[in-house]
């Protein structure tokens, strides 16, 4: 089974989504949780999410993916901006307990200057100030393009921040294939030897969601801009490969390329018929 979807907007609420997903063949989706500013979000409307669980049960879609904005920063040097990412993040998971058994995936941070490691235990912090027991979202760490400063961009990077979380069991990762070629895992050679990788260094089963994205650079580049699916670096081939790995099964994949929805329908239908399992 194939969970695919896209990036969609919120503005409509929850139930909108699903309807936007089921339009083009999708049964998973992504959207961010607030603007990038990290302005208020909009408040849960009880019958929006009760329209929107029950359109999810009876199509079976799959979990889908809350992106925090990516503006935040748990790693900053001035304390205020590492207060609002915590404040931010807390304020989403609360509002995600309505709708349980999702995930919440965010950019790990910059360390500014401040180095990887100082970036390193101030996300472990953070996460462990707003991690609850009984919380039933997993918070996932988007694996980056080693961009600038930031943290993430390694599989030893994740790994670290994961070891210094206390309740383990809520953090998981999120493969961003855009990301990871751009920060030098070679998965149009070597996907097996990449996957093998993440495996021993962080685990597959903290993998819980992917990126499907092409790259506009190079493998190696550190620049994060995506391209369309087949148009990139990465090219169709390959990230053919990605959603038929064996050991890459289960977990949704949504793209965010530069397409409207129109052309997201377009690359789900083309990926749809790349893959080999059961549709
Ligand atoms: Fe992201
Ligand atoms: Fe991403
Ligand atoms: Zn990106």
């Amino acid at each position: 089974m194939l969970f695919i979807g896209c990036h969609l907007s919120s503005a409509k609420g929850f139930a909108a989504m699903a309807e936007d997903a089921l339009k083009i063949n999708a049964n998973t989706f992504q959207f961010f949780t607030r603007n990038p500013r990290g302005s208020r979000a909009k408040a849960i409307d009880p019958k929006d999410v009760a329209a929107f669980l029950s359109m999810s049960r009876e199509q079976g879609m799959g979990v889908f993916v809350a992106h925090a904005p990516y503006t935040l920063n748990a790693c900053s040097k001035e304390e205020h901006t590492r207060e609002f990412a915590l404040q931010t993040m807390a304020d989403d998971l609360a509002r995600m307990e309505y709708l349980p058994g999702n995930l919440y995936n965010f950019h790990p941070g910059c360390h500014v200057g401040q180095g990887a490691q100082a970036g390193i235990e101030m996300i472990a912090e953070l996460l462990n100030k707003i991690l609850k027991p009984e919380q039933q979202t997993t918070v996932l760490l988007e694996t980056m393009a080693g961009k600038g400063t930031e943290v993430g961009g390694t599989f030893e990077e994740l790994r670290q921040i994961i070891d210094r979380v206390e309740l383990k069991d809520k953090v998981g990762v999120c493969l961003d294939t855009c990301h990871i070629h751009d920060a030098g895992y070679d998965i149009v050679h070597n996907l097996n030897g990449v996957i093998e990788g993440f495996d021993r260094v962080v685990g597959l089963g903290r993998l819980k969601a992917i990126h499907l994205n092409d790259s506009l650079n190079p493998c190696g580049s550190h620049k994060d801009r995506h391209a369309k699916i087949g148009e990139g670096h990465i090219g169709l081939e390959a990230l053919a490969n990605v959603i038929n790995h064996p050991k890459l099964q289960g977990r949704p994949v949504c793209l965010e390329t530069p397409n409207d929805l129109s052309g997201y329908a377009h690359e789900i239908a083309l990926l749809r018929g790349c893959f080999h399992g059961e549709a």
